[in-house]
């Protein structure tokens, strides 16, 4: 087998040990004589790792007790519908959104869908290089809830605060991208939600925190299964929910417990993104256009002085076994996902590869 440093957005890299002891188990797991994709989902054996899956989790992010876990389908897409058709209570009523990059972009245009779109702020004017000061949000009193999305993937910018939402309005977060890999108070928001392709499992998993109060608004049309009141009542058993990518994501779970949880986590991802924000800032051969303090420790674009030597670039990454370095479609140039299971060594033979590159 060839080794090699896989730096994809999402689907990403999963920790080497969880997929080895995936594969260890795949045929017959603990002694049950089956395979996990082959269990029913409400037998004793899957309660078992599902159980243990949510009071990982819980224990990681240190959800309260007063919140849902709920692990859901549909992924980040799906979630912009049904968080709108959960808790606006009312259709049309406004909701509001902070506009930081792509992924809050497509939040606010499908939202709109069912509510009244207020862009209480937005950062397009300056290319999407940071978050607006919270002073200058332009937030409605009674606003259904307050979208934001914690860590736009596509244009590297990543939230250094939580911010604070007037009244009972529920701040509701996209974390898909760098959820587990730093603290969050969850205690601040109302939902958190995240596809689980990136810093959690397979995709196919969708992870959404609710504040129990929130429970019970959905709209008459929001589709059973995605009735988060449901699907809670239902301890994500509602319909049947993808048990396999739970499975692996409990194998992550503990993986991080392990690794001494996400404070420690936090402490390595800081560690990986100055090494790779040092060498991509070393001289002007390399640009991330991000304001230095909104820079995202996981997503992390850069594009080369001279855009004609990109596929050069990408092929001799290849060669040496970075791969998946291409940037979004959407903007071009490179990106780098350093995900919680991408180890420092990856990060460093990526920064050797750059020094290379750029004939240091
Ligand atoms: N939100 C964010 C922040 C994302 O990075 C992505 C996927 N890259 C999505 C939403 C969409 O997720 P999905 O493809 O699972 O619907």
């Amino acid at each position: 087998m060839t080794n090699v440093y896989n730096f994809s957005a999402g689907p990403a890299v999963l920790p080497k040990e969880v997929l080895q002891q995936a594969a260890a188990e795949m045929l017959d797991w603990h002694g049950s004589g089956m395979s996990v994709m082959e269990m029913s989902h409400r037998g004793p054996e899957f309660m078992s790792i599902y159980r243990a899956a949510e009071a990982d989790l819980r224990e990681l992010l240190a959800v309260p007790a007063n919140y849902k876990i709920l692990f859901m389908q549909g992924g980040g897409l799906s979630q912009n519908a049904v968080v709108p058709m959960n808790l606006i209570g009312t259709p049309g009523r406004t909701v509001d959104f902070v506009h930081t990059g792509s992924w809050s972009g497509k939040s606010l245009k499908e939202a709109a869908r069912y509510a009244t779109v207020n862009v209480a702020a937005s950062s397009q004017a300056d290319g999407f290089s940071g978050v607006p000061a919270q002073e200058s949000w332009k937030l409605t009193k009674d606003a259904a809830y307050v979208h934001i999305c914690t860590n736009e993937t596509i244009d590297g910018v990543e939230y250094n605060f939580t911010p604070t939402v007037q009244g009972d309005v529920p701040l509701v977060a996209d974390m898909s991208s760098h959820i587990l890999s730093r603290p969050v108070d969850v205690s601040k928001y109302g939902v958190i939600f995240g596809g689980a392709q990136k810093n959690i499992g397979p995709a196919g998993v969708t992870v959404v925190i609710i504040r129990e109060d929130l429970l019970g608004k959905a709209l008459p049309i929001t589709p059973s299964a995605m009735n988060f009141q449901t699907v809670a009542e239902h301890e994500s058993m509602f319909n049947t929910p993808p048990t396999y990518g739970i499975y692996i994501a409990g194998l992550v779970f503990q993986w991080l417990k392990r690794q001494g949880g996400v404070a420690a986590m936090e402490k390595r991802n800081i560690e990986k993104a100055e090494l790779l924000y040092a060498a991509l800032d070393a001289d002007d051969f390399y640009q991330n256009r991000v304001a230095k303090e909104y820079r995202s420790r996981m997503n992390i674009p850069f594009y080369l002085r001279d855009e004609s030597k990109n596929e050069a670039f990408l092929a001799g990454a290849k060669a040496r076994g970075l791969l998946q370095l291409k940037g979004h479609k959407s903007v071009g140039g490179m990106r780098a996902s350093i995900y919680n299971a991408m180890p420092i060594e990856g990060v460093q033979a990526l920064v050797d590869y750059l020094n290379e590159f750029a004939g240091r």
